[in-house]
Protein backbone atom coordinates (compact mmCIF):
# COMPACT_ATOMS: atom_id res chain seq x y z
CA UNK A 1 0.00 0.00 0.00
CA UNK A 2 1.42 3.21 -0.95
CA UNK A 3 2.12 5.93 1.92
CA UNK A 4 0.19 9.75 1.82
CA UNK A 5 0.45 11.91 3.83
CA UNK A 6 -2.60 14.75 4.45
CA UNK A 7 -1.94 18.70 5.00
CA UNK A 8 -5.36 20.31 5.92
CA UNK A 9 -5.04 24.39 6.01
CA UNK A 10 -6.85 26.58 8.42
CA UNK A 11 -6.46 30.09 7.09
CA UNK A 12 -7.56 32.24 9.47
CA UNK A 13 -5.99 34.14 12.55
CA UNK A 14 -6.52 36.63 15.61
CA UNK A 15 -4.31 39.29 13.82
CA UNK A 16 -1.84 39.13 11.04
CA UNK A 17 1.78 39.04 12.08
CA UNK A 18 3.96 41.91 10.46
CA UNK A 19 6.08 39.47 9.03
CA UNK A 20 3.75 37.06 8.19
CA UNK A 21 3.07 36.45 3.75
CA UNK A 22 0.78 33.15 4.53
CA UNK A 23 -3.00 32.67 3.31
CA UNK A 24 -4.27 33.71 6.51
CA UNK A 25 -7.88 35.99 7.31
CA UNK A 26 -8.57 37.60 10.13
CA UNK A 27 -12.34 37.72 9.64
CA UNK A 28 -13.23 34.44 11.29
CA UNK A 29 -16.72 34.06 12.70
CA UNK A 30 -18.80 30.58 13.83
CA UNK A 31 -20.77 30.40 10.85
CA UNK A 32 -17.36 30.72 8.62
CA UNK A 33 -15.99 28.25 10.94
CA UNK A 34 -18.90 25.54 10.25
CA UNK A 35 -18.78 26.37 6.36
CA UNK A 36 -14.83 25.84 6.04
CA UNK A 37 -14.75 22.84 8.21
CA UNK A 38 -17.33 21.20 6.03
CA UNK A 39 -15.62 22.54 3.23
CA UNK A 40 -12.89 20.17 3.82
CA UNK A 41 -14.63 17.32 4.55
CA UNK A 42 -16.78 17.38 0.96
CA UNK A 43 -13.64 18.42 -0.47
CA UNK A 44 -12.12 15.08 0.74
CA UNK A 45 -14.93 13.36 -0.40
CA UNK A 46 -14.98 14.74 -4.01
CA UNK A 47 -11.45 12.44 -4.66
CA UNK A 48 -14.48 9.40 -3.78
CA UNK A 49 -12.04 6.33 -4.16
CA UNK A 50 -9.21 8.14 -5.77
CA UNK A 51 -6.94 6.92 -2.00
CA UNK A 52 -8.17 3.68 -1.96
CA UNK A 53 -4.60 2.08 -2.26
CA UNK A 54 -3.12 4.54 -0.14
CA UNK A 55 -2.31 4.27 3.62
CA UNK A 56 -2.19 8.01 5.57
CA UNK A 57 0.68 7.68 7.80
CA UNK A 58 1.36 12.02 8.79
CA UNK A 59 -1.39 14.76 8.52
CA UNK A 60 -0.75 17.99 9.72
CA UNK A 61 -3.84 20.82 10.47
CA UNK A 62 -1.25 23.98 9.63
CA UNK A 63 -2.19 27.59 9.43
CA UNK A 64 -2.82 30.19 9.92
CA UNK A 65 -4.04 29.45 13.56
CA UNK A 66 -5.53 26.24 13.30
CA UNK A 67 -6.20 26.48 17.17
CA UNK A 68 -8.64 29.56 16.30
CA UNK A 69 -11.03 26.56 15.56
CA UNK A 70 -12.96 24.88 18.19
CA UNK A 71 -11.90 21.88 19.48
CA UNK A 72 -15.36 20.55 18.24
CA UNK A 73 -14.93 21.27 14.44
CA UNK A 74 -11.45 19.72 15.14
CA UNK A 75 -13.26 16.67 16.16
CA UNK A 76 -15.14 17.04 13.67
CA UNK A 77 -12.63 17.08 11.19
CA UNK A 78 -10.74 14.51 12.29
CA UNK A 79 -13.61 11.96 12.48
CA UNK A 80 -14.18 12.23 8.70
CA UNK A 81 -10.83 12.32 7.71
CA UNK A 82 -11.26 8.21 9.38
CA UNK A 83 -14.44 7.71 7.58
CA UNK A 84 -13.15 8.24 4.26
CA UNK A 85 -9.35 7.47 4.30
CA UNK A 86 -7.65 4.44 5.69
CA UNK A 87 -5.67 6.38 8.62
CA UNK A 88 -2.10 3.98 9.83
CA UNK A 89 -2.33 3.22 13.82
CA UNK A 90 0.75 5.09 14.16
CA UNK A 91 -0.01 8.04 11.58
CA UNK A 92 1.85 10.88 13.10
CA UNK A 93 -0.96 13.99 13.54
CA UNK A 94 -0.01 17.24 14.16
CA UNK A 95 -1.91 20.51 14.83
CA UNK A 96 -0.56 24.06 14.85
CA UNK A 97 -1.10 25.70 17.60
CA UNK A 98 -0.27 29.96 18.42
CA UNK A 99 -0.15 30.54 22.55
CA UNK A 100 -3.42 32.66 23.78
CA UNK A 101 -5.59 30.40 21.43
CA UNK A 102 -6.16 27.63 23.59
CA UNK A 103 -6.95 26.24 26.41
CA UNK A 104 -7.30 22.77 28.75
CA UNK A 105 -10.77 21.91 27.28
CA UNK A 106 -9.81 22.18 23.10
CA UNK A 107 -6.64 19.91 24.23
CA UNK A 108 -8.72 17.60 25.26
CA UNK A 109 -10.56 17.94 22.19
CA UNK A 110 -7.53 17.64 19.99
CA UNK A 111 -6.73 14.29 21.96
CA UNK A 112 -10.09 13.04 21.81
CA UNK A 113 -9.40 13.75 17.92
CA UNK A 114 -6.61 11.56 17.98
CA UNK A 115 -3.76 14.52 17.59
CA UNK A 116 -0.45 13.28 18.86
CA UNK A 117 1.97 16.06 18.16
CA UNK A 118 1.60 19.72 18.97
CA UNK A 119 3.44 22.57 16.95
CA UNK A 120 3.61 25.73 18.95
CA UNK A 121 4.13 28.98 17.15
CA UNK A 122 7.17 30.76 19.81
CA UNK A 123 8.69 32.96 17.54
CA UNK A 124 10.70 34.43 20.49
CA UNK A 125 10.37 34.50 24.23
CA UNK A 126 11.17 37.94 24.33
CA UNK A 127 7.61 39.99 25.54
CA UNK A 128 9.22 43.59 23.24
CA UNK A 129 10.24 41.33 20.24
CA UNK A 130 6.83 39.44 20.35
CA UNK A 131 5.03 43.45 19.90
CA UNK A 132 7.28 44.78 17.50
CA UNK A 133 6.80 41.22 15.13
CA UNK A 134 3.07 41.87 15.56
CA UNK A 135 2.24 38.27 17.69
CA UNK A 136 -0.78 38.02 19.51
CA UNK A 137 0.90 36.59 22.65
CA UNK A 138 2.88 37.36 25.38
CA UNK A 139 6.20 34.94 26.58
CA UNK A 140 4.11 33.80 29.68
CA UNK A 141 1.52 32.55 27.62
CA UNK A 142 3.94 30.39 25.82
CA UNK A 143 4.85 28.52 29.30
CA UNK A 144 1.73 28.41 30.48
CA UNK A 145 0.31 26.86 26.90
CA UNK A 146 3.35 24.15 26.98
CA UNK A 147 2.67 23.02 30.72
CA UNK A 148 -0.83 22.82 29.91
CA UNK A 149 -0.45 20.78 27.09
CA UNK A 150 2.04 18.58 28.51
CA UNK A 151 -0.54 18.59 31.83
CA UNK A 152 -3.08 17.09 29.40
CA UNK A 153 -0.82 14.50 27.76
CA UNK A 154 0.82 15.70 24.95
CA UNK A 155 4.62 14.57 24.72
CA UNK A 156 5.70 14.95 21.25
CA UNK A 157 5.53 19.18 21.17
CA UNK A 158 7.67 21.18 18.95
CA UNK A 159 8.61 24.76 19.42
CA UNK A 160 8.67 27.66 16.08
CA UNK A 161 11.66 30.05 16.71
CA UNK A 162 12.56 32.85 14.33
CA UNK A 163 16.30 34.67 14.73
CA UNK A 164 17.17 37.46 13.46
CA UNK A 165 13.82 39.66 14.27
CA UNK A 166 14.10 43.60 15.05
CA UNK A 167 14.52 43.98 18.53
CA UNK A 168 16.58 41.18 19.30
CA UNK A 169 21.06 40.80 19.39
CA UNK A 170 23.44 38.37 18.98
CA UNK A 171 22.67 36.72 22.16
CA UNK A 172 18.68 36.60 21.86
CA UNK A 173 18.09 33.91 19.97
CA UNK A 174 20.06 31.28 22.08
CA UNK A 175 18.71 32.77 25.07
CA UNK A 176 15.39 31.55 23.51
CA UNK A 177 16.52 28.30 23.29
CA UNK A 178 17.86 27.57 26.58
CA UNK A 179 14.85 28.47 28.06
CA UNK A 180 12.64 27.00 25.25
CA UNK A 181 14.62 23.69 25.38
CA UNK A 182 14.02 23.53 29.40
CA UNK A 183 10.29 22.90 29.02
CA UNK A 184 10.24 20.03 27.75
CA UNK A 185 9.50 20.35 24.16
CA UNK A 186 11.04 17.68 21.47
CA UNK A 187 11.24 19.43 18.63
CA UNK A 188 12.67 22.90 17.50
CA UNK A 189 12.32 24.28 13.93
CA UNK A 190 14.61 26.68 14.00
CA UNK A 191 14.35 29.78 11.24
CA UNK A 192 16.13 32.94 10.21
CA UNK A 193 13.44 36.00 9.58
CA UNK A 194 12.49 35.97 5.70
CA UNK A 195 11.42 39.62 5.06
CA UNK A 196 9.16 39.29 2.26
CA UNK A 197 7.80 41.61 0.10
CA UNK A 198 4.23 43.21 0.70
CA UNK A 199 4.49 42.37 4.20
CA UNK A 200 4.10 45.71 6.69
CA UNK A 201 7.72 44.63 8.28
CA UNK A 202 9.27 44.74 4.80
CA UNK A 203 8.20 48.21 4.19
CA UNK A 204 9.27 48.92 7.91
CA UNK A 205 12.74 47.59 6.95
CA UNK A 206 12.50 49.73 3.67
CA UNK A 207 11.55 52.93 5.60
CA UNK A 208 14.48 52.30 7.49
CA UNK A 209 11.89 52.04 10.74
CA UNK A 210 13.47 48.58 12.34
CA UNK A 211 16.68 47.12 12.05
CA UNK A 212 18.07 43.25 11.71
CA UNK A 213 21.63 41.85 11.91
CA UNK A 214 24.13 41.94 8.91
CA UNK A 215 24.89 38.23 7.40
CA UNK A 216 27.90 37.60 9.76
CA UNK A 217 25.73 38.09 13.44
CA UNK A 218 22.48 36.07 11.56
CA UNK A 219 24.82 33.08 11.20
CA UNK A 220 26.73 33.49 14.64
CA UNK A 221 23.19 33.48 15.43
CA UNK A 222 22.15 30.83 13.63
CA UNK A 223 25.28 28.17 15.10
CA UNK A 224 24.87 29.56 18.65
CA UNK A 225 21.65 28.50 18.74
CA UNK A 226 22.62 24.95 16.79
CA UNK A 227 25.44 24.79 19.31
CA UNK A 228 22.95 24.72 22.21
CA UNK A 229 20.58 22.30 20.90
CA UNK A 230 23.40 19.74 20.55
CA UNK A 231 24.71 19.88 23.96
CA UNK A 232 21.25 19.52 24.66
CA UNK A 233 20.94 16.11 22.62
CA UNK A 234 18.77 18.14 19.70
CA UNK A 235 20.04 16.61 15.94
CA UNK A 236 19.74 18.32 13.64
CA UNK A 237 17.58 16.33 10.99
CA UNK A 238 17.66 19.26 8.56
CA UNK A 239 18.42 22.74 7.84
CA UNK A 240 16.01 24.28 10.27
CA UNK A 241 14.84 21.21 12.26
CA UNK A 242 16.33 19.62 15.40
CA UNK A 243 14.70 16.81 18.03
CA UNK A 244 15.85 14.12 20.35
CA UNK A 245 15.82 11.41 18.36
CA UNK A 246 12.55 9.50 17.38
CA UNK A 247 11.07 13.09 17.69
CA UNK A 248 11.79 14.05 13.95
CA UNK A 249 8.75 15.27 12.14
CA UNK A 250 7.16 12.34 9.68
CA UNK A 251 5.25 14.98 7.72
CA UNK A 252 8.15 17.39 6.80
CA UNK A 253 10.40 14.18 6.27
CA UNK A 254 7.60 13.33 3.19
CA UNK A 255 8.61 16.54 1.96
CA UNK A 256 12.15 16.36 2.06
CA UNK A 257 11.80 12.92 1.10
CA UNK A 258 9.50 14.24 -2.05
CA UNK A 259 7.01 11.62 -0.73
CA UNK A 260 3.25 12.14 -1.98
CA UNK A 261 0.83 14.12 0.03
CA UNK A 262 -2.46 15.90 -0.62
CA UNK A 263 -3.60 19.11 0.80
CA UNK A 264 -6.95 20.02 1.63
CA UNK A 265 -8.16 23.93 1.85
CA UNK A 266 -7.75 26.98 0.74
CA UNK A 267 -4.08 27.63 -0.81
CA UNK A 268 -3.08 23.55 -0.42
CA UNK A 269 -0.58 22.59 -2.67
CA UNK A 270 -0.23 18.31 -3.46
CA UNK A 271 1.79 16.13 -5.24
CA UNK A 272 0.98 13.03 -6.36
CA UNK A 273 2.62 10.51 -8.98
CA UNK A 274 4.42 13.12 -11.31
CA UNK A 275 1.07 15.27 -10.77
CA UNK A 276 1.56 19.26 -8.54
CA UNK A 277 -1.46 21.08 -7.95
CA UNK A 278 -2.69 23.76 -5.70
CA UNK A 279 -5.81 25.21 -4.58
CA UNK A 280 -7.13 28.80 -5.18
CA UNK A 281 -6.10 31.62 -2.33
CA UNK A 282 -9.52 33.05 -2.73
CA UNK A 283 -11.75 31.95 0.20
CA UNK A 284 -15.21 32.79 -1.07
CA UNK A 285 -14.57 30.87 -4.57
CA UNK A 286 -13.32 27.95 -2.54
CA UNK A 287 -16.19 27.89 -0.61
CA UNK A 288 -18.48 28.27 -3.09
CA UNK A 289 -16.43 25.80 -5.69
CA UNK A 290 -16.79 22.73 -3.00
CA UNK A 291 -20.74 23.34 -2.20
CA UNK A 292 -21.07 23.03 -6.32
CA UNK A 293 -18.65 19.75 -5.98
CA UNK A 294 -16.42 21.07 -8.01
CA UNK A 295 -12.33 20.54 -7.51
CA UNK A 296 -10.78 23.45 -9.36
CA UNK A 297 -6.92 23.95 -9.01
CA UNK A 298 -5.13 27.13 -9.16
CA UNK A 299 -2.50 25.99 -10.63
CA UNK A 300 -1.75 21.72 -12.41
CA UNK A 301 1.19 21.06 -13.86
CA UNK A 302 2.42 17.61 -14.77
CA UNK A 303 6.42 17.51 -13.22
CA UNK A 304 8.80 16.17 -15.89
CA UNK A 305 10.93 13.44 -15.09
CA UNK A 306 13.96 15.21 -14.99
CA UNK A 307 12.74 17.92 -13.05
CA UNK A 308 11.48 15.94 -10.20
CA UNK A 309 14.94 14.28 -10.30
CA UNK A 310 16.31 17.95 -9.61
CA UNK A 311 13.82 18.24 -6.98
CA UNK A 312 14.55 15.12 -5.13
CA UNK A 313 18.04 16.04 -5.03
CA UNK A 314 18.13 19.66 -3.58
CA UNK A 315 14.76 18.53 -1.18
CA UNK A 316 17.50 15.42 -0.06
CA UNK A 317 19.94 17.39 0.58
CA UNK A 318 18.07 19.04 3.02
CA UNK A 319 18.30 16.81 5.35
CA UNK A 320 21.40 16.35 7.40
CA UNK A 321 21.79 12.39 6.42
CA UNK A 322 21.76 13.85 2.74
CA UNK A 323 20.85 11.13 -0.01
CA UNK A 324 22.20 7.40 -0.05
CA UNK A 325 23.45 5.97 -3.00
CA UNK A 326 20.82 3.45 -2.38
CA UNK A 327 18.19 6.26 -2.95
CA UNK A 328 19.90 8.34 -5.40
CA UNK A 329 19.63 4.64 -8.13
CA UNK A 330 16.02 4.16 -6.75
CA UNK A 331 15.21 7.99 -7.67
CA UNK A 332 17.35 9.21 -10.33
CA UNK A 333 16.82 6.65 -13.52
CA UNK A 334 16.98 9.21 -16.60
CA UNK A 335 20.50 9.21 -16.18
CA UNK A 336 22.63 7.70 -13.43
CA UNK A 337 25.39 9.95 -14.12
CA UNK A 338 23.47 13.24 -14.80
CA UNK A 339 24.73 15.12 -11.43
CA UNK A 340 28.19 12.92 -11.12
CA UNK A 341 30.49 16.15 -12.31
CA UNK A 342 28.43 18.78 -10.21
CA UNK A 343 28.71 17.04 -7.09
CA UNK A 344 32.05 16.47 -7.90
CA UNK A 345 32.71 20.10 -8.48
CA UNK A 346 30.79 20.56 -5.14
CA UNK A 347 32.80 18.31 -3.64
CA UNK A 348 36.24 19.97 -4.33
CA UNK A 349 34.47 22.80 -3.83
CA UNK A 350 33.67 21.84 -0.15
CA UNK A 351 30.15 22.30 -0.28
CA UNK A 352 29.28 18.46 -0.25
CA UNK A 353 30.55 15.92 1.31
CA UNK A 354 30.92 12.39 -0.12
CA UNK A 355 31.34 9.21 2.05
CA UNK A 356 31.18 6.42 -0.63
CA UNK A 357 27.72 5.57 0.72
CA UNK A 358 26.16 8.79 0.99
CA UNK A 359 26.17 12.60 -0.40
CA UNK A 360 25.14 15.44 2.14
CA UNK A 361 26.18 19.42 2.50
CA UNK A 362 28.67 20.05 4.47
CA UNK A 363 28.95 22.87 7.44
CA UNK A 364 30.36 24.81 4.91
CA UNK A 365 27.15 23.66 2.11
CA UNK A 366 25.15 23.77 4.71
CA UNK A 367 25.74 27.77 4.87
CA UNK A 368 25.28 27.85 1.01
CA UNK A 369 22.83 25.48 0.62
CA UNK A 370 20.51 27.72 -1.85
CA UNK A 371 24.31 28.24 -4.11
CA UNK A 372 24.20 24.49 -3.81
CA UNK A 373 20.73 23.68 -5.31
CA UNK A 374 21.32 26.38 -8.04
CA UNK A 375 24.33 24.48 -9.29
CA UNK A 376 22.75 21.33 -9.64
CA UNK A 377 19.96 22.71 -11.85
CA UNK A 378 19.81 21.08 -14.70
CA UNK A 379 21.91 22.92 -17.36
S1 LIG B 1 -0.04 33.43 13.32
FE1 LIG B 1 1.19 32.57 11.65
S2 LIG B 1 -0.16 32.49 9.87
FE2 LIG B 1 -1.13 33.83 11.41
S3 LIG B 1 -0.52 35.87 10.83
FE3 LIG B 1 0.97 35.15 12.35
S4 LIG B 1 2.61 34.20 11.15
FE4 LIG B 1 0.85 34.46 9.81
Amino acid sequence: MKKLGLYIHIPFCRRKCLYCDFCSFVDLDESVEQRYAKALVDELKLYGKRFESHVVDSIFIGGGTPSLFRGGSIEYLMKSINKNLRIAKDCETTIEINPGTIDAKKAQAYKRAGINRISVGVQSLDDEVLKKIGRIHSRQEVFDTIEMLRETGFENISADIIFNLPGQNVESPVNDIKEILKTGIKHVSYYSLKLEEGTPMYSMFDRGEIRVCDDEDERRMYYSGRREMAEKGFLQYEISNFSLKGFESRHNLKYWNREEYLGLGLSAHSCLDDLRFSNTTDLDKYLKNIEFGKLEYETLEEIEKSEAEWEYMILGLRKTAGITYKDYEKNIVINRDRFNDKITALVEKGLIFNDGGSIRLTEKGLDLSNSVFIELMPD
